[in-house]
């Protein structure tokens, strides 16, 4: 038979229950050999100060409870920041904790192990989970910062500097590993027309509809970046110039074919792609302006087209 249960921490009123079940608590969640709930608070206080990294965190605290409790697993989601860690292998016993402080919600935490979780057990690990609220915290807001600096606000993709950190990864990748990276540039035909026809609201609706087609057209391991106003850079790795160019020219469709409207009346809207391959040697500079000088030869050959150059 397995067991599960599930609880709510909402950490400002289990502070006090932590104080409390702490004194009941702190000989061993465990066994005789095993440190007791004090000791585990004491390193884990320190521990968690040493990260602001979700994983790290998550990770050592798994760590540290693992051997004390007999854990299998720990478990980490947080569906609206699309976060999830997941440590270890699930066993069939588990319990369930949605952890809540100052009615923010801080994530849902599930742990597994291969025998029935005592009531002690479960008093422990209830206790060793208020050394998690600042350190979950600080690193659920650092998360957020650093997600805030590389993403554009309007549309949700990446910004310049996420793509030059892309970039710069991406060509150490096929460096290393000896294969292609391609790049498309993207640039919406005309926007200028539509912000003047229909008003710069809409074009903003634009945008962002250009770039859940785009998404729509993109593996998840692409990146899709806004480098400013309404154009786009695309990172395909591990992808021939061949093969850039066909997801490009899927592209340039899903957009043609979006059926963009306003009023119910549909609004064209097109993009030109330019495409190239990194040679040799290449800089990030050189490959994104040979990408810049096909998407204007596009321009020039009546736009929404796509022009590759290996
Ligand atoms: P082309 O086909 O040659 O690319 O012409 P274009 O009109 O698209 O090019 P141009 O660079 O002249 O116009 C870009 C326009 O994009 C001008 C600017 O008003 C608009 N734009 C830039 N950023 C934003 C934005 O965040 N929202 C909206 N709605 N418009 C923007
Ligand atoms: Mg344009
Ligand atoms: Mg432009």
């Amino acid at each position: 038979m397995n067991s599960t249960s599930g609880n709510t921490i909402d950490f400002d009123s289990a502070r006090l229950k932590i104080k409390s079940a702490g004194a009941q608590a702190s000989k061993s969640v465990h066994s005789s050999a095993s440190p007791s709930v004090s000791q585990l608070q004491q390193s884990l206080s320190q521990l968690l100060q040493t990260s602001l990294e979700m994983d790290r965190i998550l990770g050592l605290f798994f760590a540290t409870l693992q051997q004390a409790l007999e854990l299998n697993s720990l478990e980490y989601r947080h569906d609206a920041k699309q976060l999830q860690f997941d440590f270890g292998s699930p066993a069939l016993h588990r319990c369930s904790y949605r952890l809540t402080h100052l009615g923010d919600f801080l994530g849902e935490l599930r742990f597994s192990r291969s025998k029935r979780f005592s009531e002690a057990q479960l008093k422990g690990l209830e206790s060793l989970l208020g050394s998690l609220l600042y350190p979950l915290r600080n690193a659920l807001l650092y998360h957020e910062a650093i997600a805030c600096a590389l993403n554009d606000p309007l549309t949700g993709c990446g910004n310049r500097l996420a793509l030059d950190q892309a970039l710069d990864r991406e060509i150490k990748h096929a460096i290393r590993k000896r294969t292609d990276l391609s790049m498309m540039v993207i640039d919406i035909d005309h926007f200028k027309t539509i912000n003047d026809t229909y008003g710069h609201a809409f074009g903003d609706e634009a945008l962002k509809a250009m770039v859940s087609a785009c998404e729509g057209c993109l593996r998840a391991v692409d990146g899709l970046f806004r480098l400013g106003g309404e154009e786009f850079v695309v990172l395909l790795s591990d992808t021939s110039l061949v093969d850039a160019r066909m997801v490009a020219e899927r592209i340039r469709n899903a957009i043609a074919e979006m059926q963009f409207q306003l009023d119910g009346q549909p609004i064209p809207l097109t993009v030109s792609i330019g495409v190239a391959r990194r040679r040799n040697d290449e800089s990030q500079q050189a490959l994104y302006e040979r990408c810049d000088q096909q998407m204007y030869k596009a321009k020039r050959g009546g736009r929404n087209q796509v022009i590759a150059e290996g």
